[in-house]
């Protein structure tokens, strides 16, 4: 598989902090490439090592087989697209006029018309900035990404503090670039962002890769296991619950209204959990599966959570 960005060893000192301690990266023509880690981690310091607005320690970066020596190359530079956390526009300028600028820093470029169709903004093309939500805003700063038509686009936690359905068009876009074969390096405090988006992510901690793997198999490996709530009608006596303990082989915790199991085998623990309260008269309610994500995993490999 063709590497888009192969990263060795990069390390950043801030004076005598050591903020990325030697890491490696690899990331693939083609995928949606996850870089997650908890506050302080040295995700932004990696992210603007690689988008050429800081200047590593040491280490060794290769950006579309081409290894970075100092300032990003024009001819890397005319490949690459950035959506950063925020991004200001100059307000006195119309979302037609901000897209025009940015066209005429690069050689290619699509039109304006095309930008605006991809990010869903066409009918604010002669609005001005101000004017926009928070979520046109952030999607006018991925049309500007987009305007020189870019393989490898860097997003940093691009729908931070947006609302459920602006979140969900970005990631119907990121989608959308996905298919249409674009490279995309992606930071996110959110787990079903990352989750839904990502074809594989790297976990870093105190400026360290933790590891690199799919969702799925992340959280096969660090999830845990499942787990099944549920509560009962009426409230059964100690020694019924002592019963089911022992049935289950597992030890039942009382969670305020509801009890909580945690089991390798849903199927036959929910089995075990229905024939005893069969047996016992007992009607189940509020039952409910808890299967792991990679909430857990970041928990049980960072000891934190993705956001303090
Ligand atoms: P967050 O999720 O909070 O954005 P992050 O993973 O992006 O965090 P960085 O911003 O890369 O983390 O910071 C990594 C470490 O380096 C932190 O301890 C931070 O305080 C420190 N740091 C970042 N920038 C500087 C700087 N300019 N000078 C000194 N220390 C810095």
């Amino acid at each position: 598989m063709e590497k888009v960005i192969e990263v060795r060893d990069l390390r950043k000192k801030y004076g005598n902090f050591e903020a990325v301690k030697g890491i490696d990266i690899d990331v693939f023509k083609g995928e949606v490439f996850g870089f997650l880690g908890p506050n302080g981690a040295g995700k932004t310091t990696t992210l603007e090592i690689l988008e050429g607005l800081r200047k590593p320690t040491s280490g060794t970066i290769k950006m579309f087989g081409e290894e970075i020596k100092g300032d990003v190359i024009p001819e890397i530079k005319e490949r690459i697209g950035v959506v950063l956390q925020q991004t200001s526009f100059l307000d006195h300028l119309k979302v037609k006029e901000i897209l025009e600028l940015f066209a005429s820093f690069f050689k290619k470029s699509i039109s304006i018309e095309k930008a605006l169709e991809m990010v869903e903004l066409k009918e604010k093309v002669n609005a001005y900035p101000e004017n926009l939500s928070g979520g046109q805003r952030q999607r006018l700063a991925i049309a500007v990404a987009l305007i020189n038509d870019p393989d490898l686009i860097f997003m940093d936690e691009p729908t931070t503090g947006l609302d459920p359905q602006s979140r969900e068009s970005i990631w119907v876009l990121v989608e959308k670039l996905k298919s249409n074969g674009k490279t995309i390096f992606l930071t996110t405090h959110y787990m079903e962002e990352a989750q839904r988006l990502c074809d594989r992510i790297t976990i870093i901690d105190h400026g360290k890769v933790v590891e690199t793997d799919s969702p799925e198999h992340l959280i096969l490996k660090y999830g845990g296991e499942s787990k099944i709530d549920f509560s009962c009608t009426p409230t059964p006596p100690t020694e019924k619950v002592e019963e089911l303990e022992r049935e289950l082989q597992g030890k039942i915790h009382k969670l305020d209204d509801h009890c909580r199991i945690v089991t390798k085998d849903l199927t036959q623990t929910l089995e075990k959990i229905v024939l005893w309260s069969k047996k016992n008269n007992v009607s189940l309610t509020d039952v409910f599966f808890i299967e792991p994500t990679l909430e857990d995993v970041f928990l049980n490999l960072t000891g934190r959570e993705l956001r303090d």
